[in-house]
């Protein structure tokens, strides 16, 4: 990928895990900085990566082609007025990770000549199986798509939407999605420990069947998941037994409710 001078605003979660993946990827450590006001967290992030670390969020905007906004919603307009009078945007491309700000807020925040991509990232970006979903308006040029697309393959992967809407939709399918496997986990480690498993074993024995689950989907990705489950299930055995409950208790159902609740929340959120 192009080696661009890249700056991160915000030195948090996300800003670690892409700044890992970067480093990890063979991307210059001296074309990377990292600028947040608590010098902990910075620092630590130059300590770890090599990368450049600044309190000044000015000074770096500048200096970058790059600009990644990776602070929380609430504090984007803090962060942002000081850049709009400060920064010529026209010649650099900034990307947001932030849910729930649109691209015509940006505009409204840092003027109407901004090349503007929305990133919508998940945590499993953290440890390289990120999903990240990808909205540029009409725009922003090909070279940008592809440099961006490019940057967040170093953590996992990439899908673009078409519509800004679809944000929302990748936040209930992708950015909001471990959690919604964790919780099944959680009840099934629960499960586990009341048939008497210490609460280590118990871990073990969900964590080592979700893990084979998900590897033996990417094993086969032209396999429909139906078909994976079919291959599991044997006519009257016990894996029909507990899927007949699952769907007793209307588990499909109860899954589109709550993914339209995640697109409706995010929704209230813009
Ligand atoms: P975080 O709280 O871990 O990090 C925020 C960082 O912003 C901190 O380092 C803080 O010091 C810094 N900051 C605060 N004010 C600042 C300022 N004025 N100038 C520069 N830096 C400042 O948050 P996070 O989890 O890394 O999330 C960052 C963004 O990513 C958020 O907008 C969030 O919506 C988005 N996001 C997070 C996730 C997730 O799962 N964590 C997923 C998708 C999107």
């Amino acid at each position: 990928m192009q080696h661009r001078k890249i700056t991160f605003i915000g030195a948090g979660n996300m800003a670690r895990a892409i700044i890992a993946g970067l480093v990890a990827g063979g991307y210059p450590a001296k074309s990377i900085s990292v600028c947040a006001p608590s010098a902990k967290n910075r620092d630590a992030l130059a300590a770890d990566y090599g990368i450049v670390s600044s309190s000044d969020n000015l000074a770096c905007t500048q200096a970058a082609d790059v600009v990644v906004l990776a602070v929380k919603p609430q504090m984007m307009a803090d962060v942002c007025q000081p850049l709009r009078e400060g920064v010529d945007f026209s010649a650099k491309l900034v990307l947001s990770i932030a849910a729930g700000i649109q691209v015509s807020r940006f505009y409204q925040l840092l003027g109407d000549k901004l090349n503007i991509v929305r990133i919508m990232p998940n945590t499993p970006s953290l440890v390289g199986k990120g999903m990240s979903g990808l909205y540029a308006p009409q725009q922003v040029s090909q070279q940008d798509r592809d440099y961006t697309s490019d940057l967040m393959a170093s953590v996992g992967k990439v899908c673009w939407v078409e519509d800004e809407n679809g944000i929302n939709s990748v936040i209930a399918v992708a950015g909001s999605a471990p959690a919604y496997f964790f919780l099944f986990m959680e009840a099934m480690q629960q499960e586990a420990e009341r048939m008497g498993f210490d609460s280590q074993t118990a871990r073990n024995l969900v964590q080592q069947a979700a893990s084979g689950a998900a590897a033996l989907v990417e094993a086969n990705p032209d396999t429909p998941l139906s078909t994976l489950r079919e291959q599991v299930t044997s006519k009257g055995g016990t894996t029909a037994e507990a899927l007949r409950v699952f769907n007793e208790q209307q588990l499909p159902a109860t899954v589109a409710k709550a993914m339209q609740a995640a697109v409706s929340r995010a929704q209230e959120m813009e």
